[in-house]
């Protein structure tokens, strides 16, 4: 399918809708009630510092909702006021907050049922409105709920369109497209469906299995069975890794995209020679700016003197994951919770490993004095963080 021609007939549709509707200013008051904390304001002012009782917290300097979530959950939010009487649908969670997902539901906003590992679009009938969430939606649904004639409501952020058009790019000049990212990931899948040729490295581990291949071959089967579901249809390792471009996730490790990218230059310059480079290798720089500013404030936060650090984030959020590797990487007591019920009776919090499990942590609180670092991920709210904190700030006021 030409996807590029596909995507262009589809914004030109009357049924598409990529704007919001006009109601942006009673949206604004709502959600800011809905969303904002006032604690969260008065710590921002305080230079992110707040001390209360024995606890001092510390926020970073760039953490909570990103402007492409901010500027999805408002679309969701006009669509609603736009068709008030129509059935809305989501192909998928709008971003990764139970919260924030639970209000959609709220406001009468369905998800698309997933039925045997696959989504039933059979749901949607014409004149129903469907919102794609902002890590975008992949080019076989849009095209199937365009056929359906459905009101479509793209709330793709625009800095994952821009690894879309990347891709595209890679596909014209056929170039195999890299992506860093998880292949299971909406956001991925996506992206993976607008690229021609594609492979999907995990990390730098993966990526140097691929480099080491590209320069010195391998296992044919072994690598097929590695990538068996993080490649495109019908990949072939010995001819399909001749010219390679980047692009990734938006939100994973920025660092470790970087690192990649280098990676995979490095090679072509060796097995091609630095003359040939281009012909072999291309890169975009496609990390999103609130990643990087959240990485980056991370990065400063676990430098201060802290006793622990909670990451409050969706458990299925990637950007959120990164901020807590962080915080292990530096040997710090880190806690990735997704809302204020994991902070259990007893002085227990129930919080998620970077292996996906949960765990109960005993004592997890230190007895007197506490400078506890806070961080949250794009798709979470502030009011989800005051709340945190202000539980906190209860149990160690009854602790004392
Ligand atoms: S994290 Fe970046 S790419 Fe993702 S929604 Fe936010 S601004 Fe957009």
């Amino acid at each position: 399918m030409d996807t590029k021609a596909f995507k262009r007939s589809l914004q030109h549709s009357e049924n598409y809708h990529r704007k919001g509707f006009g109601h942006q200013a009673e949206v604004a008051t709502q959600l800011q009630s809905e969303y904002q904390s006032n604690l969260i304001q008065q710590i921002r002012d305080s230079n992110y510092t707040l001390t209360r009782g024995d606890v001092t917290v510390v926020l970073a300097q760039a953490f909570g909702f990103c402007w492409g979530v901010e500027r999805a959950v408002a679309m969701a939010y006009e669509t609603r006021k736009q068709f008030p009487a129509e059935r809305i649908w989501i192909t998928n969670e709008i971003i990764h907050n139970p919260s924030v997902n639970q209000r959609m539901q709220e406001m009468g906003i369905k998800f698309i049922p997933v039925v045997a590992g696959k989504k039933d679009f059979s749901v949607v009938d014409p004149g129903d409105v469907v919102i794609l969430p902002a890590f975008g939606a992949s080019v076989q649904e849009m095209q199937v709920l365009s056929q359906k004639n459905c009101k479509i409501v793209d709330t793709t952020c625009p800095w994952v369109s821009k690894v879309w058009n990347t891709v595209e790019k890679h596909k014209k000049n056929e170039y195999t497209s890299i992506i860093h990212g998880k292949y299971k990931h909406e956001e991925t899948i996506a992206t993976s469906s607008f690229a021609g040729k594609y492979l999907i490295v995990l990390n730098l581990q993966e990526a140097e299995y691929v480099v080491k291949y590209i320069l010195h071959g391998g296992d044919r089967n072994e690598f097929l069975a590695k990538f068996s579901k993080a490649c495109s249809p019908g990949f072939d390792p010995d001819r399909d890794l001749e010219k390679v471009g980047i692009a990734n996730q938006t939100t994973m490790l920025k660092s470790e995209t970087e690192q990649i990218g280098k990676l995979f230059e490095r090679a072509m310059m060796q097995k091609y020679g630095t003359a040939n480079l281009k012909e072999h290798f291309q890169s975009f720089n496609t990390i999103c700016d609130a990643t990087q500013e959240r990485q980056d404030a991370m990065l400063e936060l676990v430098e201060k003197p802290l006793d622990l650090i909670v990451v409050i984030g969706g458990f299925n959020s990637s950007n959120t994951t990164q901020l807590q590797q962080i915080a292990l990487e530096r040997g710090l007591p880190s806690y990735h919770i997704d809302s204020v019920a994991r902070i259990l009776p007893g002085n227990r919090i129930e919080h998620r490993l970077l292996n996906g499990n949960l765990k109960i942590t005993e004592n997890w609180l230190p007895k007197g004095k506490v400078i506890m670092g806070l961080t949250s991920g794009a798709s979470t709210p502030d009011k989800v963080v005051a709340d945190v904190i202000e539980k906190i700030f209860q149990l160690k006021a009854t602790a004392v």
